[in-house]
């Protein structure tokens, strides 16, 4: 099987169809979302549309359940608060119905899937470092678990009881071990490269591979001020 697996989309439509183009041309054979579908970008119910035709499935992200209502977002920044008010005029009781349904935790035979942390998924909590991995590593009962949220992509590894993470981006799996996959961000990277970032796991090479996508950036960026969002949401997109 042929995963790919994509994150933190935050309605930003041409990221997204970039990224599914992608992984078309790269021969994936389904798709997972560690959630944050919303939020920031202007094309939060065309991205809903796009996750709901392609059965994309996804757990929760932050800025999902804040839209819906089930998370108080007023520990949010002040432009991520305004997109969720604005988010809320234009979804429809279908896609609020939808994002009211996303578990926080998914997982099959070969993979987990939450947007933050398995230790206490409902906090949202940042995983930064080898401290924050070991709690989730220690509530992993498969290999490999994938994440978002930080929107910087990067793999933590656990061998032989020890931590570290390397700095390539693309692995092969080895027996006995333990990975943790941030996946980065479709719609909004933060690790100053401007590109979709997504991530393919392949289970029949045993390969993890993140990848980048150009997409049309500008486009995004006039969406979002013709949206009357708040203009940081959309120069951030320029450097990443
Ligand atoms: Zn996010």
């Amino acid at each position: 099987m042929r995963y790919a697996v994509i994150s933190d989309i935050h309605g930003n439509l041409e990221a997204l169809n970039s990224v599914i183009d992608s992984c078309h041309s790269s021969g994936v054979d389904s798709f997972i979302c560690a959630g944050d579908i919303v939020g920031y970008g202007a094309n939060p119910r065309e991205c809903l549309d796009i996750i709901r035709e392609l059965r994309i499935i996804s757990v929760a992200g932050n800025h999902d359940l804040a839209v819906a209502g089930k998370i108080d977002a007023s520990y949010f920044i002040p432009a991520g608060k305004a997109a969720i008010a604005w988010c809320r005029n234009v979804l429809s009781f279908e896609d609020f119905d939808f994002l009211n349904g996303l578990p926080l935790v998914l997982k099959n035979n070969y993979l987990i899937v939450v947007h933050a942390s398995l230790h206490h998924p409902e906090r949202f909590e940042y995983l930064y470092d080898i401290i924050n991995a070991t709690d989730t590593f220690y509530l992993m009962d498969r290999s490999v678990c994938f994440i978002g949220h930080t929107h910087r992509p990067q793999i933590f590894i656990q061998k032989d009881g020890r931590l570290f993470f390397p700095n390539e981006l693309s692995i092969e799996l080895s027996a006995g071990c333990k990975y943790i996959v941030n996946v980065g961000s479709v719609g909004q990277p933060r690790d100053s490269n401007p590109m979709a970032c997504y991530c393919i796991y392949d289970t029949d090479l045993n390969m993890i591979e993140v990848k980048r996508v150009a997409y049309d950036i500008k486009s995004a960026q006039r969406k979002i001020i013709e949206a009357g969002l708040p203009e940081i949401l959309a120069y951030r997109l320029s450097t990443g």
